[in-house]
């Protein structure tokens, strides 16, 4: 049986991940997505346990005493983690574990879990992003500016990532990270335990 892989989509907030995320999982109901801790307050619509865990700053707290993230990190003035509890259960169950984090949250996966494959999602245009924060009306302008600031800062480590998808369209962008995900297990180190031919003589 084939073993699941992790990948990380980072991208500047209101880049499109939660919405690309979302159809990939539509697509693919074996995908295994990773609902992270977080202490900012739940958006209309967003269901706890499905979205986020949303957590008091005490609760958080306690979560990181017990050592129950593989990463977490301050984002605009919340605290944001990945519960390390699931993920591995879903790997050997053969599932690909999605998580949608900030670079610092991935570098801290990339140190522990050097084979998580990192996917940075880009806006076609820095005014798109703009449109796009501004449009989903989550957050008022003082917070759109710093998640915007937030985002042109993290640009600077996309060229560290191992692919770079610009989501122009939604579709786009999903048959693109979908072709990743296939392509990564096509690598040797994934497929040569699946087959039983030995050693040539
Ligand atoms: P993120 O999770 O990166 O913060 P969202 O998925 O919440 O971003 O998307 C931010 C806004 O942009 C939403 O209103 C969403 O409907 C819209 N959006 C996402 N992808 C696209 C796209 N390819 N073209 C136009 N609008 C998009
Ligand atoms: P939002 O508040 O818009 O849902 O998320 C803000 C940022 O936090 C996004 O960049 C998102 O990817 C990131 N994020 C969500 N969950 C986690 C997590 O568990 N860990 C880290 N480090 N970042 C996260």
């Amino acid at each position: 049986m084939r073993k699941g892989k992790t990948f990380i989509i980072c991208g500047p907030s209101g880049v499109g991940k939660g919405t690309v995320v979302a159809k990939l999982l539509a697509n693919d109901p074996t995908l295994y997505f990773s609902v992270s801790a977080t202490t900012r307050e739940p958006r209309p619509g967003e269901v706890d346990g499905k979205h986020y865990h949303f957590l008091s700053h005490e609760q958080f707290q306690q979560w990181v005493e017990e050592d129950a993230f593989l990463e977490h990190a301050e984002f605009v003035g919340n605290c944001y983690g990945t519960p390390k509890m699931y993920i591995d259960k879903a790997m050997d169950q053969g599932r690909d574990v999605i998580l949608d984090i900030e670079i610092q949250g991935a570098e801290q996966v990339h140190q522990k879990r050097p084979d998580a494959v990192r996917i940075y999602i880009a806006p076609p245009s820095w005014e798109e992003l703009e449109r796009r924060l501004i449009g989903r009306g989550t957050e008022n302008i003082e917070k759109v500016r710093s998640r915007l600031a937030r985002g042109k800062e993290e640009f600077l480590v996309a060229r560290d990532f191992d692919y770079f998808v610009i989501n122009d369209t939604v579709d786009r962008a999903v048959e693109e990270i979908s072709a990743i995900m296939c392509a990564e297990h096509c690598r040797p180190d994934q497929r040569i335990e699946m087959i039983q031919c030995g050693s040539p003589d």
